[in-house]
């Protein structure tokens, strides 16, 4: 088994493409076949090198890697297209020698007015054939003369062309509406249809898997692999992803690309695990389950053994954010601390926490992680999850009305007094000192519950809601500890945050 992904290089990686690109990989390695990447980039003007960086880099991200490629090389290259520019020529040549192709001269301005003109009488918009009855002679006279003429492929007349479509089933087209395709325009670039065909019979591809946007290009390319004496490969096409509303997932839906998918903080498994979920049920679960069915968090290679064509259904699916938050909390709750350490860092400095962390930082905020990884939806929460650890400013805290008012209260202020004294002597807290200081407080002041906590709670977040608090304060001392050269920002410790409410409570507080 050979499979390709074909990506145009004019943009981002849409995830409606890489999605198709991870269909393609999980077959490929489910079956111990090959995944081939090669570039579409005959398209010039659209074209760039940025884009292609850009689609390789989201797909080694995404995890999907392949057999033979631009970078990887391989023994059926070049893998771009603009590279094998001689061998579309050589088959367009061929071709032309059997008659199955012919110069057209039409102007752009020409096939224009002859588009409207059908389309004004009801007629399909294909081409009206004006160049197919030129003579060979009469071809090569305007061509001494200096037209540059396109090549168009000459669509057998009267036929119907009829495939099984490994996802649709039986797809059939007639020939009547297909109009003679141009296959290698008055420039010299071969069009699409032509490459596709030239490139995947050339690498030997077994099994086409692409967009559903594809689908009307499948009866040309299936008559052109026939007039090259090509044998056939099996065709799938995928039901493209949709928006909320149904139509094609587009910017106008909000994200689309996997880079901005990446920037809000997704983790790759979680968006490679929801991206195959659009339109595939892992076999052994039941297809149109609803969100939130463990069933369906299944790691990609684990996907790659059971994933089969004929499970991916042929309706269009639709991309539910809510669903891959879902997900990637799942992916969130079991990925290694120290990665999404590294992988919120960027968030951090976003954010204003301006922060270079060297080993002791990391495992630093690693150690802080299981604060926020349970309860945030991607990693770019993280850092307003977190905040309470770096930013501290009991001034500001007091400023608040309703800490003020709680604050008036005896036993709060009994309450913070003497945590501020019990701190001043105790050795910084982990969650067991954090208990015994507690108990403590208990005793000295009577109060206990949310009467004893949230004071404690004001006093050292500065917040009056958050984590856990033998999860904050262990975690705020323990970052107090770190050395200056960490690579991390100040960190005030539970002592001195007592100290400071306390001075800033006397200012306010009479
Ligand atoms: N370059 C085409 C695209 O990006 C590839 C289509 C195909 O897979 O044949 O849509």
């Amino acid at each position: 088994m050979r499979v390709r992904f074909a990506p145009s290089p004019s943009g981002q990686l849409h995830v409606g493409n890489a999605r198709t690109a991870l269909f393609n990989w999980l077959l490929a390695r489910g079956r111990g076949g090959t995944f081939i990447l090669r570039i579409e980039d005959t398209d010039a003007e659209r074209s760039t090198r940025d884009s292609e960086a850009a689609i390789v880099r989201d797909l080694r991200w995404l995890g999907l890697d392949w057999d033979e490629g631009p970078d990887a090389g391989g023994s059926h290259g070049p893998y771009r297209q603009s590279e094998r520019l001689h061998l579309y020529e050589s088959y367009a040549q061929e071709l032309l020698n059997a008659d199955a192709a012919y110069y057209c001269f039409c102007s752009t301005a020409q096939l224009e007015v002859e588009r409207q003109e059908a389309l004004a009488a009801g007629r399909p918009a294909r081409y009206a054939g004006t160049c197919r009855r030129l003579s060979r002679d009469q071809a090569q006279a305007r061509i001494a003369a200096g037209e540059r003429p396109a090549v168009r492929f000459r669509v057998p007349e009267n036929r119907d062309v009829v495939f099984t479509d490994a996802v649709r089933g039986e797809v059939r087209f007639h020939t009547d509406v297909i109009g003679d395709p141009v296959i290698v325009r008055a420039d010299g670039h071969p069009a699409y249809n032509f490459a596709v065909v030239v490139d995947d019979a050339l690498m030997e591809v077994t099994h086409v898997i692409r967009g559903e946007d594809h689908i009307s290009n499948t009866p040309r390319q299936i008559l052109l692999y026939e007039a090259l004496g090509f044998s056939l490969p099996a065709f799938a096409h995928l039901a493209l992803v949709m928006g909320p509303d149904h139509s094609p997932l587009s910017k106008r839906h909000g994200a689309t690309s996997v880079a901005e998918f990446r920037s809000k903080g997704y983790l790759p498994e979680a968006l490679v695990n929801y991206l195959a979920l659009i339109g595939w049920s892992p076999r052994g679960s039941t297809h149109g389950r609803s969100a939130g069915d463990d069933a369906e968090l299944v790691p990609i290679d684990e996907m790659a053994k059971r994933f089969a064509l004929e499970d991916v259904g042929h309706s269009a699916g639709v991309f539910d954010e809510e669903k891959l938050a879902w997900v990637n909390r799942h992916y969130l709750k079991i990925a290694d601390p120290i990665r999404l350490a590294e992988l919120s860092v960027p968030y951090f400095n976003e954010a204003g926490i301006r922060m270079a962390p060297d080993a002791r930082g990391l495992e630093f905020l690693a150690s802080a992680m299981t604060m926020a990884s349970a309860s945030v939806d991607r990693l770019n929460q993280v850092p307003a999850r977190l905040a309470l650890v770096f930013d501290y400013d009991a001034a500001a805290t007091l400023g608040d009305p309703h800490v003020r008012d709680e604050m008036q209260n005896d036993g709060a202020r009994a309450v913070v007094r003497a945590l501020a004294e019990e701190l001043a002597s105790a050795p910084r807290l982990d969650r067991d000192r954090f208990r015994a200081v507690a108990n403590q407080l208990k005793t000295r002041t009577g109060q206990k519950g949310k009467a004893l906590f949230h004071p404690i709670r004001l006093a050292l977040t500065g917040r009056a809601e958050g984590p856990e608090l033998d999860l904050a304060l262990p975690a705020i001392d323990r970052g107090a500890e770190l050395p200056a050269d960490a690579g991390m920002p100040k960190i005030l410790g539970n002592r001195e945050r007592a100290a400071a409410f306390v001075a800033a409570l006397d200012r306010v507080v009479d």
